[in-house]
């Protein structure tokens, strides 16, 4: 069957930069699975696998609108030290959760000088161009259970309930 709502879609994944190096990608003898049609992964992917079939191999290119977003310097800020009173050792590269007016946001500490401290709000890879090889290894239609969860049950999906 053709990928299309309510798939679940079991698929090999490399991810990688506009320089070619390897972000993620899915472990041998452990593919990605997913409910399509749910925004369970990004946009663009999700869209470029609409139609496809098992066996099929793609190369996906995603612009960040239809992935992790435009880099917005909005969510970067800085902040004294004290305002993170409780965090030891604060270096460039942590990732902390921090209290906004819009509840609480994962924030990568981005600058350490002086007093000050950067944060930065965007998602690690807000602004980058993504290349995807992609592999559909199987689809098949979801469960009604699968459904009102909006999860994959069974292999390569949750197994804890
Ligand atoms: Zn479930």
């Amino acid at each position: 069957m053709a990928i299309g709502t309510d798939s679940i879609v079991t698929l090999h994944y490399t991810l990688k930069d506009e320089a070619g190096v390897v972000i993620d990608q899915s472990e041998p003898g452990e593919p990605l699975a997913y409910l399509h049609g749910h925004g369970s992964i990004i946009a663009g992917l999700e869209k470029e696998l609409t139609g496809r079939n098992a066996g099929d191999a793609l190369t996906v290119t995603v612009v960040p609108a239809e992935g992790y977003g435009e880099y917005d310097n909005e969510l970067v800020q800085s902040v004294p030290r004290r305002a993170l009173r409780g965090i030891k050792d604060i270096k460039t590269g942590m990732r902390l959760h921090a209290q906004t007016a819009e509840g609480t946001r994962a924030v990568t500490v981005t600058k350490v000088i002086g007093d000050m401290v950067t944060l930065d709000g965007n998602h690690p890879l807000a602004g980058k161009i993504l290349y995807f090889d992609v592999r559909i290894e199987a689809v098949r239609a979801a469960t009604e259970e699968e459904l009102s969860h909006g999860h994959v049950h069974g292999p390569h999906g949750h197994h804890d309930h």
